[in-house]
């Protein structure tokens, strides 16, 4: 007789979550303590957060004894303030991942597939296999979401379909009529979630944060989801604060799921004061085309592909995924973090967040002796 446990000895995940690989961020040490790090690795805003922000955050602070507010009512009635949509239709997450996390828990299962665009944010399919789903992927063109090639991979199983506008790591956007037309060729009972964690750095006429087809939810179509991210251009990324925009029935679904507590009193109030400083944003937005461009130019002019991105990073593409990772490596030498592609389908690309003017010096620099060594 022996007294090794065996596998059935032990409780057992339910079907799927040991298939989740694990999400690995993007680094923010490099291992040298002795030099700050130029952090491009985790589409940060590298400028901090509104002033106002970290005001309400000390005082939050003050009360740290007391329990937070549940239904995030006053961040709710901010956020609908300024963005001109129903505060009983929004619900906050911590972060969008939890919403993404909420979503799939709540439409997807054993047996289901969820739909994305190849290169699409890495949390889509690896959440999918946390809740036993499948999840599909639909090749691109051009780095870049294709419709056609997502309703081509609809299948009886489907039941989650998600689209980021713009996509993170490719940088690249569909116009809303692309969109809709998406919308309009998925079943109905098929809940399309847009995701715009990058929607402030996109201005194009043609863009949309997809706001309008959830407003066009109705007559029992209540499919179609937008989530927004404090985490990118309002710089609250250690927050972990999210949000919502979802028809009256996916709301109620999600207040079911999420914990009674899930955004913390801090972030509540961060977030009404970051939400409301719109100046800190029009200039994170303005500093960031500044030097996404000479980020761009630069990495050109070292002979490197450079994917058209309209969001606060952009991809590098080398000659070959040895190539790429040796480069990863020399940067990380020198101080500045990037990050690989592999995971993405990318192996040639580094994904390189935007910086401040002096980072992006840096990270040039370092890339053009890396090129003549
Ligand atoms: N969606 C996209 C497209 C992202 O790039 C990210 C962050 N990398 C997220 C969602 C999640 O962001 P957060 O949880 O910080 O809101």
């Amino acid at each position: 007789m022996t007294n090794a446990p065996s596998d059935t000895a032990r409780p057992q995940p339910r079907p799927g979550v040991l298939d989740a690989p694990v999400y690995v961020p993007g680094a923010h040490k490099t291992g040298d303590d002795s030099v700050p790090p130029a952090i491009l690795s985790a589409n940060e805003n590298p400028t901090g957060c509104s002033p106002a922000a970290v005001e309400a955050a000390r005082e939050a602070a003050g009360t740290l004894n007391r329990y937070p507010e549940g239904g995030s009512v006053d961040l709710r009635a901010a956020i609908a303030e300024v963005h001109g949509l129903p505060a009983p239709q929004l619900v906050c997450g911590a972060g969008s991942d939890e919403l993404i996390t909420l979503l799939l828990r709540a439409y997807a299962g054993p047996g289901d597939e969820v739909l994305y665009s190849a290169h699409g944010f890495l949390m889509y399919a690896i959440t999918a296999r946390t809740v036993g789903a499948e999840p599909v992927a639909a090749p691109e063109s051009d780095l870049t979401t294709d419709v056609d090639a997502l309703l081509a991979r609809v299948s009886e199983a489907t039941r989650v379909v998600f689209v980021a506008n713009p996509n993170n790591p490719t940088g690249s956007w569909i116009p809303a009529a692309e969109m809709a037309r998406l919308r309009a060729g998925l079943p109905d009972h098929v809940l399309l979630v847009v995701d715009s964690a990058y929607a402030e750095y996109c201005d194009d006429p043609a863009y949309s944060d997809g706001r309008e087809l959830v407003a066009a939810c109705v007559d029992g179509a209540e499919n179609t989801v937008m989530t927004r991210t404090f985490s990118k251009i309002y710089g609250l990324a250690a927050l972990r604060l999210g949000w919502a925009y979802a028809p009256p029935s996916v709301v109620d679904v999600l207040n079911r799921l999420r914990s009674p507590f899930n955004i913390n009193a801090v972030a509540q109030a961060a977030g009404v004061a970051a939400v409301r400083d719109q100046a800190f944003v029009e200039r994170s937005r303005r500093e960031n085309a500044e030097q996404r461009q000479r980020l761009t130019q630069g990495l050109a002019q070292l002979g490197l592909e450079t994917p058209p991105s309209v969001c606060n990073f952009v991809l590098a593409g080398f000659e070959a995924p040895e190539t790429a990772q040796a480069a990863n490596d020399f940067l990380q030498a020198r101080g500045v973090l990037v990050r690989v592609m592999g995971a993405y389908g990318l192996p040639r690309h580094l994904r390189i967040t935007v910086g401040t003017p002096d980072e992006v010096t840096r990270c040039l620099e370092a890339l053009a002796d890396f090129r003549s060594g």
